[in-house]
């Protein structure tokens, strides 16, 4: 088995901004020797997150109404007192921040409507992303 790591260098221009960083891994995974395997995508933040599912303007917008309505911005959090985001980690706790894939060939086996997407909570910032690639 060989291990191989990647970092994803992600600039992000919004608080909350959604980045489809699919193709970015599916371009580690060709350049690499390792043709099967595990993937895994993993965010170095604490007030970030990793997902999968479909790339759909309309469904991107939903998931962001749905976190601002589950972990409102203005609510009165504790760690607002030493820092002023204590929304942006909560979001983070509830989605998580990694995912691991399964790959074949030079691309992740994900299915027709899955994209991998980073989700920034807490921008913009410069974010980097751990991709590490599994297998033989
Ligand atoms: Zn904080």
């Amino acid at each position: 088995m060989q291990i191989l790591t990647e970092i994803l260098e992600l600039k992000t221009s919004d608080r909350t901004e959604l980045v489809d960083i699919t193709q970015n891994i599916n371009a580690a995974l060709a350049e690499c020797a390792i043709r099967k395997g595990i993937v895994n995508v993993y965010s170095r933040h604490s007030t970030s997150a990793v997902f999968i599912n479909e790339n759909e303007s309309g469904l991107l917008a939903d998931f962001i109404d749905l976190i601002e309505s589950l972990i409102p911005s203005d609510g009165n959090y504790r760690h607002n007192k030493i820092d002023n985001n204590a929304d942006s980690h909560l979001r983070s706790f509830i989605i998580g921040n990694s995912e691991t894939i399964p790959f074949e060939g030079s691309s992740m086996a994900l299915g027709t409507w899955q994209s991998v997407f980073f989700l920034d909570l807490d921008g913009p910032r410069n974010r980097r992303v751990t991709v590490t690639i599994m297998g033989e």
